[in-house]
Parts: C-alpha cells; sequence; structure tokens
C-alpha cells in the first residue's frame, strides 16, 4: 500500500498543483504515493450545500461548519483509517522536517484544508486533529500550507529522491540538532569576478567537510538564533 494523502477542501481542482510535476508528480504516477481530494461542500446536508455560518459571539467572517467537516472526516478515514488527521492553521505548531519525517514514515495523512475564519473549534477537538502552521503568516486557505506539507513529505519516500544522500546533508538533516545546510557552487569556477571557493576545488574532502561544517554553522548562528541555540544546547548534553 502506497503513502496514501486525503485533502478535504473547498478547492479541489488546487491539488495535485504543482505536485503533478517533476518528483512529486513522477512518483505519484509510479504509485509511490496516492492523493484523493474530497469536495467538503459535497457533505453539507442542505439543498443550499452550506459549508459555513457567522461566529458565535459576533465579528467578522465565517466559520466552517463541526457537522459538515465531520461528515467529510468520516468519508475520509472510510478509505483507509491509522492516518493522523492533520488540520492546517496559523494557530497550530510549526511544521518542521522532524514532523514531516513522523507524517512520511506513516501511512498517510487526512489534510483538512481550512477557508474565511477557519473551523469549528469543536471539529477539531472531537476529531483529535493535529494542527500544524506552515509559518507566521496568514494565506487566505489551507490549501497551499497542504501541498507544502505534502511536498515535503513526499520528497522523504522510497525511490522518490535520487541520490539518497541529499536527503541526508540538507538542512535540519540532524533531527536533534538541526543546522542550516552549507552554501552551494558550481561552475563556472570565475563568475562575473566573484570565485568558487578554492578549498571546493583542492580535491582535499576532509577540507571540504570542514569548510562546508564552518559554514553551516555559521549560517545557523547568524540567520538562526534558535536554531542554533537548540544546536549548541544538545551538542552539550
Ligand atoms: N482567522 C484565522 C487566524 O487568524 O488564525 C485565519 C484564517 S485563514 C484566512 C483561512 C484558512 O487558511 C485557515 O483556516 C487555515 O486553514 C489556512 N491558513 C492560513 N494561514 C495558514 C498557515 N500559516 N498555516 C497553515 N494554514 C493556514
Amino acid at each position: 500500500m502506497s503513502w496514501h494523502a486525503t485533502a478535504l477542501t473547498l478547492f479541489p481542482e488546487m491539488f495535485p498543483g504543482p505536485l503533478g510535476l517533476s518528483l512529486a508528480g513522477r512518483a505519484l504516477r509510479e504509485e509511490r504515493w496516492r492523493l484523493d481530494t474530497r469536495q467538503i461542500r459535497d457533505f453539507a446536508a442542505d439543498k443550499h450545500r452550506t459549508v459555513d455560518d457567522t461566529p458565535c459571539g459576533g465579528g467578522a467572517g465565517m466559520v466552517l461548519r463541526p457537522d459538515v467537516v465531520d461528515a467529510a472526516c468520516a468519508a475520509a478515514l472510510a478509505e483507509g483509517a491509522g492516518r493522523p488527521l492533520v488540520y492546517l492553521t496559523p494557530r497550530g505548531r510549526l511544521l518542521d522536517q522532524a514532523l514531516v519525517r513522523e507524517l512520511a514514515a506513516g501511512p498517510g495523512v487526512i489534510l483538512v484544508c481550512g477557508r474565511y475564519e477557519g473551523l469549528d473549534q469543536r471539529v477539531i477537538e472531537a476529531r483529535g486533529m493535529r494542527e500544524v502552521s506552515a509559518g507566521d503568516f496568514v494565506l487566505s486557505g489551507g490549501e497551499p500550507a497542504a501541498l507544502l506539507l505534502l511536498d515535503a513529505c513526499v520528497r522523504l519516500l522510497p525511490g522518490v529522491m535520487g541520490g539518497a544522500d541529499s536527503a541526508a546533508e540538507e538542512s535540519f538533516a540532524e533531527v536533534d540538532a538541526p543546522l542550516l545546510e552549507y552554501p552551494h557552487y558550481t561552475r563556472p569556477v570565475e563568475w562575473q569576478g566573484r570565485a568558487v571557493p578554492e578549498v571546493l576545488l583542492s580535491g582535499h574532502h576532509a577540507a571540504v567537510a570542514r569548510w562546508r561544517r564552518e559554514q553551516a554553522e555559521a549560517a545557523t548562528r547568524e540567520r538562526r538564533p534558535d536554531l542554533w541555540a537548540r544546536h549548541v544546547s544538545r551538542r552539550a548534553g
């Protein structure tokens, strides 16, 4: 059974979108993973196919009804139980490589894409959804966040990425003490007066590895003090 993703959405036409191309698209055609979408509107009970209502307590916008979203979740679970329900929301824990790895190692995911002001809290709790954020910004819907999460998971599935080494070396590869990756260079050796760092042309593998490590540490220290603090404390402990 291949890794199985289902997106619950008001815009199923947004899928597979960019995931129909390149590595993920090829893997989809090779059935290394499976992608289904469910139109949330199909689970509305009234003839107007209403999925939302005004927020209790007042305020702007609309809220997705719990009964409608719950019925969509039930239908997705019936296609393959054991998959976690993930609600994409800026209120969730930040998506990171550790969570991507965990999800990619499981049977798949059911992704709930919010719209308007989001989901009624009761269906999030009743269904035990994991709340996951793509970052500290607000999107107009959960679909781009779902595509992002899927892209990150799919490239880790067996047989999807060409060189296994690239996953081992890239940013966040060390789960317990993550670092950003070192910078990359290719030919021409000199371009617009800028030279490739000499050590990379030396053929001296240990020196290259040492230089890359230093660069990764320096970038992390400068750009991501939060990651650097974690790195230093894990290394010490
Ligand atoms: N009222 C919400 C808030 O302030 O937290 C924002 C709602 S947003 C306009 C509509 C939907 O987009 C959300 O329900 C969620 O599914 C999705 N969304 C927006 N930003 C997101 C993010 N950073 N990560 C994941 N999903 C996001």
